[in-house]
Order: structure tokens, then sequence, then C-alpha cells
């Protein structure tokens, strides 16, 4: 019998609602097939400061390095926010533990189904059949990980200065992951850089061309500075498959992407580490793209869908699970076109709550 081992981190506020009901998803997708769940939750977040005083407390990370892969809810929210910048549990938990673990692709899928048009902020006419396209965003490097420093000048005047710096390497192992994303989609890869101006975004340009070329001229690749993406996401995101891109501009256009999409409690993601498990795939953390939804916790009215969609990433891409997670996926999207509905998906229509959610995707599985 396969036996699938992976640390839960359910988390604050919805996390550990939205948590629950994924793992009842997780076993009935999976038990059928003879697999068994082998899982070990920890704290993480607030609950990692509430419990044991720290947001990555040392015992979390031992578990986590136990396992094949991270099931992570979302962490945060306004018990911990008058706590120092640096002790905050988003600061001081999600950061480290991709650190941690070197997860340096952040992939996004961004999926609107044909039934849910309505949850768009775009015209239905500019997106007829939905949205289907994924952004990968490299995690590790770039401004947000380069020097920084505030110093005082002669003058007496302050600056402050955040690096941004990128190997040819790092851009290399990103591209890797796009291919991938590529050759299982419609081969076609747009990169997003700002070569017009940046010296790492002309390195990155270079790199783009010269790597998909040699190493899988099959792709079609075109390349867009970002705020040209940014402009075309909002006027027509399907004339994108895959993206690749920097840190920065990734975390930017992703949440562009997000919004595009709709709800946040219907967009999963996964993040995918330098490391390989015993399966000799990619170690990761998967996770819901929304945060702790503070506003609507304790009522058992999360949508619950992003958190089982991440767990389906998580069976593809550090299971190699591949026919589960489609099951999963299609059930998900076969509950919503039945007219199953979470408050933030409802429009005003009839609305069900988490676990009622979860167990008519159980029932399509
Ligand atoms: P949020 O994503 O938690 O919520 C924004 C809006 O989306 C809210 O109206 C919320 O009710 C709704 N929403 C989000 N997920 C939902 C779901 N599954 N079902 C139904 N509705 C959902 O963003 P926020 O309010 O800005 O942040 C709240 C807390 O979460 C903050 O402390 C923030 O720092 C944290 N956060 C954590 C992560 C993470 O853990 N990766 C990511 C983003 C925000």
């Amino acid at each position: 019998m396969k036996t699938l081992k992976f640390a839960v981190l359910p988390g604050d506020y919805i996390g550990p609602e939205v948590m629950s009901v994924a793992l009842d998803v997780l076993k009935a997708a999976t038990e059928p097939a003879g697999i068994k769940l082998d899982y070990t939750e920890a704290h993480v977040g607030g609950a990692g400061i509430d419990n044991e005083g720290k947001a990555l407390p040392d015992s979390t990370i031992k578990v986590c390095e136990e396992a094949d892969a991270i099931l992570f809810g979302s962490i945060g929210g306004p018990k911990w926010e008058n706590l120092p910048p640096a002790e905050q549990p988003e600061r001081a938990a999600l950061l480290p533990i991709r650190k941690h673990f070197n997860l340096f692709a952040n992939l996004r899928p961004g999926l609107l189904y044909q039934e849910l048009t309505d949850a768009s902020p775009l015209k239905a006419e500019r997106i007829p059949e939905g949205i289907d396209m994924v952004c990968v965003r490299e995690l590790t490097g770039g401004i947000y990980f380069g020097p920084k420093r505030t110093e005082t000048l002669e003058d007496g005047d302050i600056q402050a200065t955040d690096e941004m710096v990128y190997k040819k390497s790092e851009i290399e192992r990103i591209l890797d992951v796009a291919i991938a994303s590529a050759k299982a989609r419609s081969g076609k890869i747009c990169s997003v850089d700002k070569a017009n101006v940046l010296t790492t975004s002309v390195l990155w340009r270079k790199t783009a061309t010269e790597y998909v070329a040699k190493h899988a001229p099959e792709i079609e690749l075109s390349h867009m500075y970002v705020d040209n993406a940014a402009m075309q996401m909002a006027r027509d995101p399907n004339q994108f498959d895959v993206i690749v891109t920097e840190n920065m501009f990734g975390d930017i256009i992703s949440d562009e992407m997000g919004i595009v999409c709709g709800s946040l409690g219907m967009l999963s993601s996964a993040s995918l580490g330098t490391g390989k498990n015993k399966y000799d795939l990619p170690f990761g953390l998967y996770e819901p793209s929304g945060g702790t939804a503070p506003d609507i916790a304790g009522k058992g009215i999360a949508n619950p869908c992003a958190q089982i969609l991440s767990a389906a990433l998580m069976l593809r891409y550090s299971f190699g699970e591949n026919e589960i997670a489609e099951k999963i996926e299609k059930a998900v999207k076969q509950a919503v076109m039945d007219g199953f509905r979470t408050g933030d998906i409802s429009f005003g229509k009839p609305s069900i709550g988490t676990k009622e959610m979860a167990a008519a995707i159980i029932e399509r599985l």
C-alpha cells in the first residue's frame, strides 16, 4: 500500500476550517486507490506564537523536514497585528519557511470556470469561456531577498536601498518549471520582464531566449514588459497560457490574475523546492492563494475549494498522483457547475457552508 507522508500546517482563522474538510476530500479521493495518508499536524503563524511562542516553531520545521510535502493553510490576522513587524506571523513564518526549504518556484493556476464568470470584475464578454492560465513566479531571489540598507547621507538626507539580484542559474531553474508546465498545456510561455530598464531583466530575457531555444525548442516563447503585462491581464487574460516572471513582478501579476479570476476562495498554489522527496519529485508547499479571512472565520462559511485544489496540486507535483489530482479538480468543477456555492461565489443566490461544499465534492469524486 502506498503511503503519502506530509505535514499539515492549518494556521489561523479559516485555515483550520478549510484544512479539516480538505483532508476529508483527500482521504475520500485516495482511499479507493489503496493509498494511505500519513500526516502530522503542526502549529504555524499565530497558532505557533500562541502555543509555542514562535510563528515558525522548531518542532514544526522538524515535522516538515520529516515529510515529503507540506499542506499549508493560511496565517495571520488581527490578533497578532500589534506585534513588532519582525514577529508577525507572515514575516516570521512564510518567508523563513520558503527560505528553509528553498521553495524557489511558485505556481498559481489562474482558473475561472465558465459558470463563474460573474465572479470576475471583467465583463463577461471578455472571458466568455472563463479563464485558464498559470503564473510561474520565481520566489527566492530578486529584490525581496537582495541586500538592503538605510543610510544617512553627508547632506543629512536619508537613503534606503533594495538591490535586485539574479543569477543565470536561478533564471534557468525557474524556466525549467515553466517549460514543464507549458508542455502539459498549450506549449506557450510568455516571459515577463522590464528589459528596457533593468539589468537583471536583460539577463532574464537573454537567458530565457537561449535556454528555451536549446532545451525546449518546441515551446513558443514570447516576451512582454511587466507594465504591458499588467494592462493585458486586465484587457484579455486568455492571451496568456503560462507566464514566467521574477519575484516582485510575479507577486503583483499573480495577484492581478487572482482578482480577474474572481474569488480568492477558488485559487490554489504550489511552491516547489530545489529538494527532492523520496519519490524523486519536488518537495513542495501547497496553500490557498488567499489569507485567513478573519471577517468570516468561525462561521463555517469559508470556501474550501482553494485548499482542496491545493491538496490536488500536492498529489500531482510531490506524489506523482496525477489521475487522483485530476479527479479532485473535476469533482470541484462539477460541484460548482451543479450549483453548489459558498457565499463568496453565490452572488445573492442561496449558499452553503464549508462542510456542505466539501460533501458535494466528495459525492462527485
Ligand atoms: P484575505 O485573503 O484573508 O481576505 C480577503 C477577502 O477575501 C475577505 O473578504 C475574505 O472573507 C475573502 N476570502 C478569502 N479567502 C476566502 C475563502 N476561502 N472563502 C471565502 N472568502 C474568502 O485577505 P486579508 O483580509 O487582507 O488578510 C487577512 C489576514 O490573512 C491578514 O493577517 C494577512 O496578513 C493574512 N494573509 C495570509 C496569507 C498567507 O498565509 N499566505 C496570504 C494573504 C494574507
